[in-house]
């Protein structure tokens, strides 16, 4: 059947973004974030598509049952750990390694590891300043001296995770020095790294550094991404021209008559709207691409339909093809900021019927 939306992944640009990570972080090993679908991307196909990868972490335990029996054994980081007595057993079984974020999780650990049949990895969280999950440096020295006395599990090292390493204004110089105080005085392997870290500050590379935007090729900062990288896109949301529309001076367009044109103009309909995960949001002006052509929404984006401006793209027909976000001409982050969506946001908001096809 023919669809007019669709989603391309390019696996080469994935594969070629994770391997800028592990020339930038050449220490380390670099664990693909694939948490929530691979943001958007599709878990097995990413995890698939990253053969060489050293690592992926992930949040849900089914993630890691389905990386597993789709025969993918790497590390597997549980970025949240477990939360009862049988995600502990399976996490063993299946040979994750655990974040280790609270005392509820350690009490349930104590109860339940002499039922493990072997050792579980356990990277201990200290809370540098996210204040979210974590234990505050005070305690981990009690924390460790429990997990020392048991025999089931084998601490790998300690983790952190940054608040603010995205903003280039916030400096992530004291979340940092807290962290490092830990790790110098217990002389641990550590991992504390996202994408935004990884690019800012060597220091914080470690043992594993935790990658998930950039490898998907997302700009990690709010802020124009700094000079001299080279990363790309992976995913493309394509559709394209269902409809023609021929506006004249004072004509309104759409639902709620909010764009009226201000000349004679050409308007193509893309069969694609907010119904397929395209944002609600994205104002008249937010850029799209039209055989190669940049040019712009007009009104306001529909279901599954919205409009664009082909006034002085040239000769555009049915079944031209429109990119919506993904192109080098046309990065996620522009449609980010017309529409006030996160990239990560409007990748995880694509609706799962549309087909996918791999380059
Ligand atoms: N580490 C942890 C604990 C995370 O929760 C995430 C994602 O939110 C990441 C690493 C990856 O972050 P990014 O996508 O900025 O690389």
């Amino acid at each position: 059947m023919h669809s007019t939306t669709r989603v391309q992944l390019d696996l080469a640009a994935l594969r070629h973004n994770y391997n800028q990570i592990k020339q930038i972080a050449d220490s380390s090993k670099a664990y693909a974030v694939v948490k929530s679908d691979a943001y958007g991307h599709g878990l097995l196909r990413i995890a698939k598509g990253l053969h060489d990868a050293d690592g992926f972490a992930l949040i849900q335990m089914d993630d890691l049952r389905a990386l597993r029996e789709s025969g993918i054994w790497k590390p597997v980081l549980l970025l949240e750990g477990v939360m009862d007595a049988s995600d502990l057993l399976d996490a063993a079984i299946l040979k994750a390694e655990v974040v280790l974020r609270s005392e509820a999780q350690l009490q349930m650990i104590e109860k339940t590891s002499v039922a493990l049949k072997q050792p579980l990895a356990i990277w201990l969280k200290v809370n540098t300043g996210m204040n979210r999950f974590g234990f505050p440096p005070a305690q981990i020295e009690e924390v460790m001296q429990r997990l020392a006395s048991n025999s089931s599990v084998k601490l790998k090292g300690v983790m952190t995770h940054f608040a603010c390493a995205d903003d280039l204004d916030c400096e992530i110089e004291g979340q940092w020095r807290v962290f490092h105080e830990v790790v110098r005085r217990y002389q641990l392997p550590f991992t504390a790294a996202n994408s935004a870290a990884i690019l800012r500050d060597q220091r914080t590379h470690g043992e594993v550094v935790r990658a998930g935007s950039l490898i998907y090729g997302n700009n990690p900062f709010s802020q124009a991404m700094p000079v001299g990288y080279d990363f790309r896109p992976v995913m493309s949301l394509r559709s394209e021209i269902i409809g023609l529309s021929n506006l004249q001076k004072g004509d309104a367009l759409g639902y709620g008559a909010s764009f009226v044109a201000d000349r004679p103009m050409l308007i193509g309909l893309v069969g694609c709207g907010y119904g397929d995960g395209y944002p609600y949001t994205a104002p008249t002006g937010t850029p799209v691409l039209v055989k190669g052509n940049l040019t712009r929404v007009v009104g306001k984006v529909a279901m599954n339909v919205m409009a664009v401006d082909l006034t002085e793209v040239g000769r555009v027909g049915l079944g031209d093809p429109v990119v919506l976000w993904g192109d080098h001409q046309l990065p996620i982050s522009e449609v980010s900021k017309y529409s006030g969506v996160l990239s990560e946001a409007l990748e995880c908001g694509l609706t799962k019927r549309l087909p996918v096809c791999l380059i």
